[in-house]
This record gives C-alpha cells, structure tokens and sequence, in this order.
C-alpha cells in the first residue's frame, strides 16, 4: 500500500502546477491508495515578490472536505496535510496552527538557510560544502527540537538539490557529527524520516546512476542503529507527471535498506505497514 506523503497543488501552493482533480487522477493512474496534501505554508517568506508564501487555512480545510469525498469516489484516501516553512522565530505560531487545525500529518522543511534561499540565491554555496552542508544539518536539528507539534521532516537532503558541485549527494561520512546529533534526535522524538523522489530525481538528472541517486546508505543504517523505524515515502509533486514518482522503486529500495515498515501519519498518528 503506497500513500505518497507529500505533493502541492495550485489551489495553495505559490509553485504548485496542477489542481485537486488532476492531482488524484495522477494518483489513480499511478495506483496510489492515497495522497496527503501539504501545502506551502511559510510565514514571513516571500519567493513571489511581494506575496508572502500563505494561503487561507480555513479555505484550504474546507477544500480538504471536497477533495476527501471525490477521494472517497475514485479509491484514493486524500490525508489533510501541511508543509510548514521553518524560520526560528515561528515555533510558536506553528505550535498554535497544529492545535487549532485538524490536520492529518505535518511536514518541517528548512528552505532557508540563515536567511538564504539555497534554491534561487547560489551566492551561499560561495561558503564552501562542508560549511553549508554542516549548517544545514545542524538547523534541521535545531528545528527538530526548537519546534513543538509536528510529524515528518521533510527532504533532509533539500541543500544537495541545487548545490553547484559535481558530486553533491550529501553522504554520512562527510558529517558523520552532525547525522548522528540530527538522527537521534528524530528516533528519540519518534519523528518520520522522509525520503523525497524529487532529490532522486534531481540528482539523476546531475548525472548520478539510478541506484547511486538514493540517499546515501550510511545515513539510513545509522538511523535505524539509533532505533529509527519510521520511514515515509514521497514524490513532493508538483504537477500531475509527477505525483507517486518513484515510489514503487522507492519501497524496494528501502526494503533493501533493511526497513520492513512504511509509515503515514493519520489524525497526527503513525500508522506503520509491512512493506
Ligand atoms: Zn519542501
Ligand atoms: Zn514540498
């Protein structure tokens, strides 16, 4: 059984690209049992000029509702999800916007960096790899601890994706401090670790070989050593091509990694499936 935990549509996302009717159409196509919404929701963060990236949450609940009963129509369980744009300082409203909302499953993504947007601003890489990437791990155990009510942390391996170098897979042995802070502190709060395709993707197209463009090995061995068992899959989807991507593949692989079960969170809950 595959959900594909994390996809953005139009409707609420500044970059989504495709609406709620074609992103469960793609779902059907691909034999999903399910897709959790998480939409852009980062307070105080701008990447269209002058829009902050936030939409209505009371219009966005309410359109869960339809797309759930349409869901319910074509076979695919549509989860009521949120990806929340992590800045230090919004621990506590997004502590407020986990209680005051129903929602299924939250997802914590870092993309900013101390200010820098490692997507658009390639002026942070100037820092050298082993800076940038130790900062960025070193955030994302910040925010692990920092902020109170959430699920999944999203795409750990985000800073790879644009980074300029050759070889940019981010691996275990080049930070093997900061893994091991950042993973334990995940298997200790009984978080979900993602593993995002659209990273797989991006680094396949950089030239890695298809098994290569996996994250890196080390990474999931050592969380699972730390007591780590919970693993979720998602395409990040932007548009109709590419929601599930990957996600077939994707279960084989971590199966090959040792894990035996996946993980979707419902009404905030973990809930694990033999894989
Ligand atoms: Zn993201
Ligand atoms: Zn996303």
């Amino acid at each position: 059984m595959l959900i594909d935990h994390h996809t953005h549509t139009r409707l609420f996302s500044f970059d989504g690209r495709q609406t709620g009717g074609e992103l469960l159409d793609a779902a059907v196509q691909s034999q999903l049992a399910g897709v959790c919404l998480t939409e852009h929701f980062e307070k105080d963060v701008s990447y269209v000029a002058g829009e902050e990236a936030v939409f209505n949450l009371d219009r966005y609940a309410r359109a869960i509702r339809d797309l759930q009963a349409q869901g319910s129509r074509l076979g695919v369980r549509v989860l009521y999800g949120i990806e929340l744009g992590y800045l230090p300082h919004l621990d506590a409203l997004y502590g407020r916007l986990a209680l005051r909302y129903p929602f299924d499953a939250i997802i914590l993504s870092l993309h900013i960096l101390d200010g820098e947007d490692p997507y658009s601003d390639q002026a942070i890489y100037l820092r050298g790899r082993r800076h940038v990437y130790g900062r960025y791990l070193e955030q994302l155990a910040d925010m692990v601890d920092g902020c109170p009510d959430w699920d999944i942390l999203g795409h750990f391996d985000y800073i790879s994706r644009y980074a300029p170098w050759e070889h940019r897979k981010l691996t275990f042995a080049e930070q093997p401090d900061r893994f091991d802070h950042l993973l334990r502190r995940l298997a200790a709060t009984g978080k979900t670790l993602e593993i995002n395709t659209a990273t797989v993707r991006v680094l396949r197209a950089s030239g890695l070989s298809a098994a290569a463009a996996w994250p890196d090995p080390a990474i999931l061995a050592h969380y699972r050593a730390l007591g780590g068992e919970r693993v979720c899959l998602s395409s990040d989807a932007h548009d109709a091509a590419g929601v599930g991507g990957l996600l077939p593949e994707g279960r084989d692989w971590l199966r090959a990694q040792g894990f035996a079960y996946l993980t979707h969170i419902t009404n905030r809950q973990a809930v694990m499936t033999s894989i």
